[in-house]
């Protein structure tokens, strides 16, 4: 039985994740785990990074060939995709659709919140984009927080 069927709330030990080197020049980390009829972010990938076997199956990030550009992110009806980087200083930026009002700025301080909705830090907002409905929010965090920072309130 997977961990989140245990406690109704995705763990890591449910997901694949890249490596520290992949993690380096940014990857998508897909937190769907649902068999539902649903395949838009393999077709939003333009670098045919993400895969499945059918529609109903479970999409797969090719790591390697994911070059985090979070065109994937805003496509997800599920709100499942969040792109990771590792970058200098012990840092990470942590990309994360975001539909709540209101809408943070560049800059702004938020707080950052886990997959249970728990505070993790206070986090400074670096980008801010709107792909169709979804709003994409960047943020800066501890690198040690990147895997469990999921979600912003503003
Ligand atoms: S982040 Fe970009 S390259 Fe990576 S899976 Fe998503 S769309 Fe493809
Ligand atoms: S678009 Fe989102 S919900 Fe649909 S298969 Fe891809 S990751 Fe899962």
């Amino acid at each position: 039985m997977k961990e989140y069927e245990k406690t109704g709330v995705l763990s890591l030990k449910d997901l694949r994740l890249p490596n520290e080197k992949q993690l380096e020049k940014g990857v998508a980390i897909i937190e769907c785990v649902q068999h539902i009829p649903c395949n838009p972010c393999v077709d939003a990938c333009p670098f045919d990074a993400i895969s499945m076997k059918d529609i109903n199956d479970l999409p797969v990030v090719d790591f390697d060939k994911c070059v985090g550009c979070g065109q994937c992110i805003s496509v997800c009806p599920g709100l499942a995709i969040f792109v990771v980087k590792h970058i200098m200083d012990g840092k990470a930026l942590i990309s994360i659709p975001y539909e709540f009002l209101p809408v943070p700025s560049v800059n702004d301080k938020v707080e950052a919140l886990d997959r249970e909705g728990r505070f993790v830090d206070t986090v400074v907002v670096k980008k801010v984009v709107k792909k169709g409905k979804t709003w994409v929010v960047t943020v800066l965090a501890n690198v040690e927080d990147a895997m469990n920072i999921r979600n912003i309130r503003v």
